[in-house]
């Protein structure tokens, strides 16, 4: 059990982002109490438009970020390990133009001379042997794990991607992982944290669409759904990543130098069956022309994820969209990779684009800027306060470990728990899920769903929900009849549309559509499917039945907006 000073200490953490929520977590596992709070919903910026990928970043290794490297190649073996339904191993195919391209320049990034590096770039990119000698010090550092180690590859044998043999005639295959979903990592590291605050006897507040002000005598002010509430924290910890500045303007003005130097990434999501199909179960991580890595992901059985960009943005990161040169951009590194199957603008059915919280660092160059997180502290402030700059994904959980126990430290708490070996929630390893799936179908067939499609639906709702799919079907109170078995054009249970409400602090169309259920990537979403979520949130009591149309409109001008998608 925490001891009385954890007990009787809050600590509050503004951005539920990916940091924020881990770091949440950490806190309550040493039994001090939690608010949390977004101004928008739970993993709504970054960690929303991101690539996707827990990995350990063999580019960085070029800047001589060995010790990242190993952290985050820890971090990927353990999210597979704690989250299986989430963070999934994924191959990757490295196509490469030259044998000996890439040496110098290595070098010279090597001894921090970017400039040089960039001069002496080959023309063809990096060749086959400083990529193999990359991927072995990758292999490595990821020494203790039971990943596979790298490999040569014969461009254009059968079952790899069909990256054209004739440009690309050396290749290796390495392993990295892949969530799909971090919005919903992020949603399970919240109902993660509200389960360790009830064993523990700990208070854990999560606060979305909510804006907070300092009042002067170190308490703090917050306003959600038309409420104010006030908190006297014992610690504030500033988590909102590309917002950090600009929430540090609002709440110490005049605190110092700016602490982000963000850069823009963009995304495409394209819907090509026949690139889909030369891609196969692999991701490629490819050179584009500037020397900029690419990738080309599978992304669910009808899509694929092509990205990004690093382009240095100083505006409000909620305004960053890609735009038309990066959509050729990344459209071109494609049609090089696949020219048999390039898509074009049209194949092209939505786009985001997100500003990466990287550190300030006047002059360099995006791509070396370091990828490592800090934790800053604010000598200035009413009470302990400090801002975490920088993290990836992959890094979530080690950074909440390493920002818990500096904080504790500073406010004279023990460390008494970690996340190190703690399962998400929905955990489900790859012998259960059989099982799970079964007992969700159970559940879903109960429900009235059609008997040719209950399999796909379990399918879905598993790979959504992990463990938690058969409870998130069931519908309590609800009678035969009351509901829809199904969202319309959807393959999920309109009972999901409750336990996100009811257990994953979902409050508008735009929470469930963009971060519980992810819809918005579902190639067939339509008006329809909005109506129906609309009015199974008018049946909840979570929107005025005179709201619902007003609403549905808002959810589809927000998905063009952020996007660039159209439902119809
Ligand atoms: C293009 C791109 C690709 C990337 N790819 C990868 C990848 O493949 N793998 C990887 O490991 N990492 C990747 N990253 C990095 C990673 O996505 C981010 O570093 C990470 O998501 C940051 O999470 P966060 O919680 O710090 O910030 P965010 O997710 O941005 O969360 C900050 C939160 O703060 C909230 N907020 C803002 N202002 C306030 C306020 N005043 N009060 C309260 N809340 C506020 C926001 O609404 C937001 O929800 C990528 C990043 C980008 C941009």
């Amino acid at each position: 059990m925490p001891d009385r000073a954890a007990r009787d200490t809050t600590v509050m953490v503004l951005g539920a982002g990916i940091n924020g929520a881990a770091l949440a977590r950490e806190l309550l596992l040493s039994g001090v109490n939690v608010v949390l709070v977004d101004a928008g919903d739970v993993a709504c910026g970054t960690t929303a438009w991101s690539t996707r990928l827990v990995h350990g970043g063999l580019r960085y290794l070029e800047y001589g970020e060995v010790g990242l490297v190993r952290e985050s190649l820890a971090e990927r073996d353990r999210l597979v390990r704690l989250a299986p339904h989430l963070v999934r191993p994924l191959e990757f195919y490295l196509p490469m133009r030259t044998r000996w391209g890439g040496l110098v320049s290595a070098a010279a990034r090597l001894l921090g001379c970017e400039s040089l590096a960039k001069r002496w770039r080959s023309p063809g990119g990096r060749g086959s042997i400083a990529v193999g000698m990359g991927l072995t010090l990758y292999d490595v550092l990821a020494v203790g794990s039971r990943w596979p180690r790298h490999r040569a590859a014969r461009p254009g044998a059968a079952g790899l991607p069909a990256v054209d043999p004739r440009a690309f005639p050396h290749a290796a295959v390495y392993a990295d992982a892949q969530m799909l979903f971090p919005e919903r990592f992020t949603v399970e590291l919240c109902v993660d944290a509200r389960r360790i605050a009830a064993a523990r006897a700990a208070s854990f507040t999560l606060l979305t669409h909510a804006s907070c002000e300092w009042l002067g005598d170190g308490s703090l002010r917050l306003r959600a759904a038309d409420r104010a509430r006030e908190f006297q924290p014992a610690a504030v910890i500033n988590a909102t990543g590309a917002w950090v500045d600009r929430t540090l303007a609002e709440l110490l003005p005049g605190d110092g130098r700016p602490l982000i130097g963000g850069t823009k990434g963009s995304h495409l999501v394209c819907e090509s069956p026949a690139l889909r199909q030369a891609l196969g179960d692999r991701g490629v991580y490819a050179e584009a022309d500037d020397g900029r890595p690419v990738f080309v992901l599978p992304f669910g059985p009808e899509l694929v994820l092509v990205g990004t960009t690093d382009i240095p943005f100083h505006g409000d990161p909620a305004t960053a969209r890609a735009d038309d040169d990066e959509i050729a951009y990344l459209l071109a590194a494609v049609a090089r990779l696949f020219p048999a199957v390039a898509p074009d603008q049209s194949a092209v059915v939505q786009n985001y684009c997100g500003v990466r919280p990287l550190p300030a660092a006047s002059g360099s160059a995006p791509a070396s800027v370091t990828r490592r997180h800090m934790l800053v502290r604010h000598a200035g402030a009413p009470l302990p306060t400090w801002s975490i700059v920088g993290g990836k994904l992959t890094t979530c959980r080690s950074l909440a470990e390493q920002a818990a126990r500096e904080v504790l430290a500073a406010l004279g708490l023990p460390v008494q728990g970690s996340s190190r070996e703690r399962p998400l929630p929905g955990s489900l390893s790859a012998e259960a899920r059989a099982a799970c799936v079964a007992e969700t179908a159970a559940v879903v067939r109960a429900a009235g769903v059609a008997a040719g499609r209950v399999d796909r639906v379990a399918e879905r709702v598993v790979d959504l929900f992990g463990s938690r799919a058969p409870e998130a079907c069931r519908a309590p109170g609800a009678l035969p009849g009351d509901v829809p078995p199904l969202v319309a054009d959807t393959d999920l249970p309109t009972a999901a549309v409750g336990f996100c409400v009811r257990e994953e602090w979902a409050t508008s169309l735009g929470d469930l559509v963009e971060r519980r259920l992810m819809l918005a990537f579902a190639p067939r979403l339509s008006l329809a499917t909005l109506t129906g979520l609309a009015v199974e949130l008018v049946r909840l009591g979570m929107l005025p039945a005179g709201q619902a149309e007003a609403e549905v409109h808002r959810s589809a001008a927000g998905l063009h907006a952020r996007f660039g998608k159209t439902v119809a």
